[in-house]
């Protein structure tokens, strides 16, 4: 099978797609997709929240690393700071994020 328009490295392994942290590319599947809402940058847990998504290894040290590079303001395409800390606690442990 071959998508149109699209070269898909490591293909056999299902789609992959790139942290925003430390850019390893990985399987999707391993990675948090994090979409925004408003100012904030939330987990998007069942993968259904709409809109443009960041994918992040779900690691507080990839977290760190996407604030010090200001990764979200560029992969959400906003020029405002954004609040992650919806992420840290989710990361964290902490219950209720949403
Ligand atoms: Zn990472």
């Amino acid at each position: 099978m071959r998508q149109s328009g699209k070269l898909e490295y490591g293909g056999l392994r299902g789609p992959q797609r790139t942290c925003v942290g430390c850019r390893v590319r990985t399987a999707k599947s391993e990675l948090l997709r994090l979409v925004r809402v408003g100012d904030h940058v939330v987990p998007d847990l069942r993968g259904r929240l709409p809109g443009r998504g960041a994918s992040l290894h779900p690691a507080l040290s990839c977290l760190e690393l996407a604030e010090r590079r200001r990764a979200f303001p560029r992969a959400f395409r906003v020029t405002g700071p954004l609040d992650v800390s919806p992420v840290r606690a989710h990361l964290e442990g902490e219950p209720n994020v949403m």
